[in-house]
Order: structure tokens, then C-alpha cells, then sequence
């Protein structure tokens, strides 16, 4: 019997586990983790500036300095090695401001400007990891990135075997600073849009897996629309303006149905609306 559609926007209750039918399951109670801050305040950031990390003798270029990164990340609980694997191959310092370029190796959000920030790698990993989760290794993945932001996780994304990246920024000054940081992967599989993320990129929708990395109060109804069967979105969700965020991942099962999980508390930039 083909599943009633659901409406739209989906609230967060309305895609709960409960509402979502047989098979639907809510995950075991867990100890709270610790919440995930990937846009630490700008202060903490000007504050790291001043410790240098990077061994005596060890360019920033050195594969060494970008192992122990992966390393730590791999001891915090990244398990996934397609994950590891496309963090190791993209060097974060060429994404940041070149006076913060020392710090890219620590686990630490940076400012790009315009009131922005670079997520921190342990974040980048932990959701990355949980987008790709049920896709099948070797299998081409068609993606969606809201907040390109200075393009850093897109290109780590680039490194998952993608046939196909959209990424979408409303700030246009962020979006061509993502264009200059991505020119080399400029082509087919990668387009770079200026907009609203909150629309999706209904040209070359559906996806096998969207992220966000802006949080609102609901799940855009475009999202939902856009996510393929056996694909997954995850995002940053707050119940109240402003209020605590946690992170949301929803399945579109194979028959249509959508399953959602709540994860660990984050505290993410806002996901606005229009572009600027
Ligand atoms: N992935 C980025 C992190 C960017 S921070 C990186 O690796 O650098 C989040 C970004 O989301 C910001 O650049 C912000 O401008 C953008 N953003 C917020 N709301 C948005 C929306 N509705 N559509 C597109 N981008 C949005």
C-alpha cells in the first residue's frame, strides 16, 4: 500500500520516528555528548591566533601536520576511512586567511569574514560521516551543500567520489571567495551557486545526501522534496528562534517514507533567508 505524501514544511514533529510507520524507530536513550561548537565566538578565535601548532621545521604543506589533524579526529570517534581519507587530501590552510593559516590543523572554527566561519574539522567529519553512512562505498554520491561558506567542506566533499556537488551561499562575497578557493575543481562535477539554500537546487535534484551547515527552525520543505530515496540529509535544527540546536538527520526510505533521528546539540550560524 504506497504511503500517504507528506505535507509540507515537515515540522520537526511531523517527522518524528513515531509519525513515520512500521519499521520507524526512535534511537536509544544515549548520555547526552558534549554539544559541538563549529563556529566558536570570534574572540576564541582571535585568542588561538597567538599559539602556534605547527611543529618547528614542519610547513604547513607537510602531509605530518595534516595526519596528527586526522589522527586526533580519528581518536575523538571518526571511524568512516572515506571520511579520513578526504579530510587527509585537502589542505584546510589554503582556505583560511593566511594570518590564521597556523592554526587550520587544530580543531578550531576560523572567521572567513562577513560574520562567517569555517566549520571546525571534527565537526566537518562528524556530519560528513553520518551524510555518507548509508550510501554504499564506490557508489557515485550526488550532493548538496548549503553554505558554501569559503568552500572548505566542499572540497573535502569533492574527495567522497561524488559524480555531481551543488553548493549554495546567499552571500555573494563568500560565494566567490568559494569560487577562487575551488577554481581547481571547477567542471562537471561541481557547481557553485549564488541563492537562497533554503530553495534547494531543484535542477539537479534528487540527492543522495544534503547538508546543511546553517541552522533554522524547520526543515525547508525543498530539502525534503529534493533528497532521493535511500538518500539523507543532515542539518542543524532548532525548536524555537534561537533556541537550543541539535543535529537532524533524515532518511527518505526506499518507499518514500521520511525517518528522522536526533543527534548530539550543536550550535550553528542561522540558516537566513533570501541573499545579501
Ligand atoms: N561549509 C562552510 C561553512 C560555512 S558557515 C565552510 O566550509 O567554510 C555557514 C554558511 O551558511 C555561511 O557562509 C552563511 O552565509 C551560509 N548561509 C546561511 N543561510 C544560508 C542560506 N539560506 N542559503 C545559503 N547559505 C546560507
Amino acid at each position: 500500500m504506497a504511503p500517504s505524501r507528506p505535507r509540507f514544511p515537515l515540522p520537526l514533529d511531523a517527522v518524528r520516528s513515531g509519525d513515520r510507520g512500521p519499521g520507524a524507530r526512535r534511537p536509544a536513550a544515549a548520555p547526552e555528548p558534549p554539544m559541538l561548537r563549529p563556529q566558536a565566538p570570534l574572540d576564541a578565535a582571535a585568542r588561538d591566533r597567538a599559539r602556534q601548532t605547527v611543529p618547528a621545521g614542519l610547513g604547513l604543506d607537510s602531509e605530518q601536520v595534516r595526519e596528527r589533524l586526522i589522527r586526533r579526529l580519528e581518536a575523538q570517534g571518526l571511524r568512516d576511512p572515506r571520511v579520513a581519507a578526504a579530510l587527509r587530501a585537502v589542505p584546510r590552510h589554503l582556505f583560511v586567511d593566511s594570518a590564521l593559516a597556523q592554526q587550520a590543523y587544530e580543531d578550531t572554527s576560523l572567521p572567513i569574514g562577513w560574520g562567517q566561519t569555517i566549520s571546525k574539522p571534527s565537526v566537518v567529519a562528524r556530519m560528513l560521516e553520518l551524510l555518507i553512512a548509508p550510501q554504499p562505498a564506490g557508489r557515485p554520491l550526488r550532493l548538496l551543500e548549503i553554505g558554501s561558506g569559503c568552500g572548505y567542506q566542499a572540497a573535502v566533499m569533492l574527495q567522497l567520489g561524488v559524480s555531481r556537488l551543488v553548493s549554495i551561499e546567499r552571500l555573494r562575497p563568500l560565494h566567490e571567495l568559494a569560487q577562487a578557493r575551488l577554481a581547481p575543481h571547477r567542471g562537471d562535477r561541481l557547481r557553485l551557486v549564488h541563492g537562497d539554500g533554503r530553495l534547494g537546487h531543484a535542477p539537479m535534484a534528487p540527492y543522495d545526501g544534503i547538508i546543511a551547515a546553517a541552522g533554522g527552525e524547520a526543515l525547508p520543505e525543498a530539502w525534503l522534496a529534493q533528497l532521493a530515496p535511500g538518500g539523507r540529509l543532515v542539518a542543524p535544527l532548532a525548536r524555537s528562534p534561537g533556541g537550543p540546536q541539535c543535529l537532524a538527520v533524515v532518511d527518505r526510505m526506499a518507499d518514500g517514507r521520511l525517518v528522522e533521528q536526533r543527534h548530539e546539540a550543536v550550535l550553528f550560524v542561522p540558516l537566513e533567508s533570501g541573499v545579501a
